[in-house]
């Protein structure tokens, strides 16, 4: 089926086609006759099948011109990256309709976004706080939309928006069409879709959490930090089909450590994104990555979800997320679009505990691979490895409380390592052994430390 069976008209299959889109993907084909008929929608389908399309040219169908003032649909996104991206696409399928499409996020003023309000508006997309500040300072009125969109609706429960999101149920009429897509379906989700949703219909793409298959996944066992750096600038350097890079990383402080390194040892082409770099900084480095000036982008995961840029060769996961459900959007940022990608994952002992939870979530093994011979492996340092045999001892204590934990075992065992002189200790990490003809004092007993949680 092409396009035009799917009864769109003549101003958007122009548009679709100049965007060289040549057949509707599984989502698009699936959903907009279902949209069009009015239904209410729940999309089980991650970034990268052509969801964006899949809801908005049926709404751009729906809304056809400019009309009044006032905004006929409203598309909420978690993040601002994802709602620029929503917006870049809405704009691109309306390029030949008067349409007034405005989008509303935070991280920059609100002078703009109220100008472009006044002139009047068809279509707002925008991320749930910043929506509601301006409801709430009377920028707009919302008693005349019909449809409304809420994308990535899981990142948006992990983000904590669910209160904002009841305001906004309260304030937009009842009487509208409800399209919520996510990549995921989990009971959250399930349990928003009964509250906001009318009888709606569930269009799956893919089994549920199933990477795209154009991903191919490789995972490497890496002893530690150090050694996980010496990967990271071979398979930058060596590795040549590296050609465009996304390089995900749980922390804000570890994304600027590895920026700098990369910076420092392999390729200045590199740039950083992260929730503490400002709006214009985000957006020059996406656009520098985008036009193939810069080959690495450095990432956090709240910044994973909006980016979307075609042949990104691989994600590199420098780490593994702990909200499992990350690791499907950082590895769906490759092979999009019909193009295929590699997911490389980075891992330490501790961190093979969620690998295999995230192997249940997909239903799928990731590979394994050998470290290539050139990487330099180093040796865990004492501090290291205690940091993660607490962090084990932690996961495990909270799955299963009577668990007594490894810890101190380790501990104990690292430290017999160490004294038959295996240990290089270096200078921030001197373990202290105690000596053999002492009576050896009474270990306090400690509380494992939690590891830091993902923002
Ligand atoms: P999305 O899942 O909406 O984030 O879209 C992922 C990528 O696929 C974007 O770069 C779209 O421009 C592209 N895309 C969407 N629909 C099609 C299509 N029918 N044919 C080719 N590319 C598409």
């Amino acid at each position: 089926m092409n396009f035009e069976e799917l009864k769109l008209n003549r101003q958007l299959l122009n548009a679709i086609e100049e965007a060289g889109y040549t057949e509707p993907t599984e989502i698009q084909l699936k959903a907009i006759p279902q949209i069009l008929a009015g239904h209410d929608i729940i999309g089980v389908a991650q970034t990268g099948t052509g969801k964006t399309a899949a809801y908005a040219l049926p709404i751009l169908m729906k809304i056809k011109y400019a009309q009044g003032h006032n905004p006929r649909a409203v598309i909420f996104g978690p993040t601002r990256e994802l709602v620029m991206q929503i917006e870049i696409a809405v704009k691109q399928f309306a390029k030949y309709t008067d349409l007034r499409i405005v989008a509303l996020y935070g991280g920059v003023g609100t002078k703009l976004q109220k100008e472009h309000l006044q002139k009047g508006v068809d279509i707002i997309i925008a991320t749930p706080g910043r929506f509601l500040d301006l409801y709430l300072e009377e920028e707009f009125v919302l008693k005349e939309v019909k449809t409304m969109v809420l994308d990535e609706a899981d990142k948006m429960m992990d983000m904590g928006f669910m209160p904002q999101l009841r305001k906004m149920l309260e304030v937009i009429p009842r009487k509208r069409q409800n399209l919520l897509f996510s990549a995921t379906m989990s009971e959250r989700v399930e349990r928003l879709t009964e509250e906001f949703l009318e009888y709606p219909m569930k269009i799956e793409v893919t089994p549920q959490a199933t990477p795209a298959t154009l991903i191919s996944q490789k995972l490497y066992t890496v002893p530690n930090f150090k050694t996980k750096i010496h990967l990271l600038e071979y398979l930058i350097r060596k590795d040549e089909t590296v050609t465009r890079a996304i390089i995900f990383v749980r922390t804000k402080k570890s994304a600027d450590d590895i920026y700098k390194f990369i910076v420092r040892k392999t390729t200045n082409t590199c740039r950083i994104i992260h929730a503490n770099k400002d709006q214009n900084s985000r957006i020059n480095a996406m656009d520098d990555f985008k036009d193939g000036s810069i080959k690495i982008l450095v990432a956090t995961d709240v910044a994973s979800r909006g980016i979307d840029v075609r042949e990104v060769s691989h994600v590199i996961n420098f780490d593994v997320p702990i909200i499992y459900d990350d690791y499907i959007h950082r590895i769906g940022r490759t092979g999009r679009a019909n193009h295929t990608g590699v997911a490389i994952t980075f891992a330490t002992e501790a961190e093979l505990y969620h690998i295999h939870k995230i192997e249940k979530i997909i239903r799928m093994p990731i590979p394994v691979e050998e470290l290539p011979s050139e990487v330099e492996i180093t040796e865990t340092g004492f501090e290291e490895a205690q940091e993660f045999a607490r962090e084990l001892d932690f996961y495990k204590k909270k799955e299963d409380p009577t668990y007594k934990g490894a810890f101190h075992e380790k501990k104990r065992e690292l430290k017999t390592e160490n004294k038959s002189s295996t240990f290089k200790p270096g200078k921030a990490s001197k373990p202290k052994v105690s000596k053999a003809n002492k009576p050896q004092p009474k270990a306090k007993p400690q509380k494992p430390k939690a590891p830091k949680k993902p923002k």
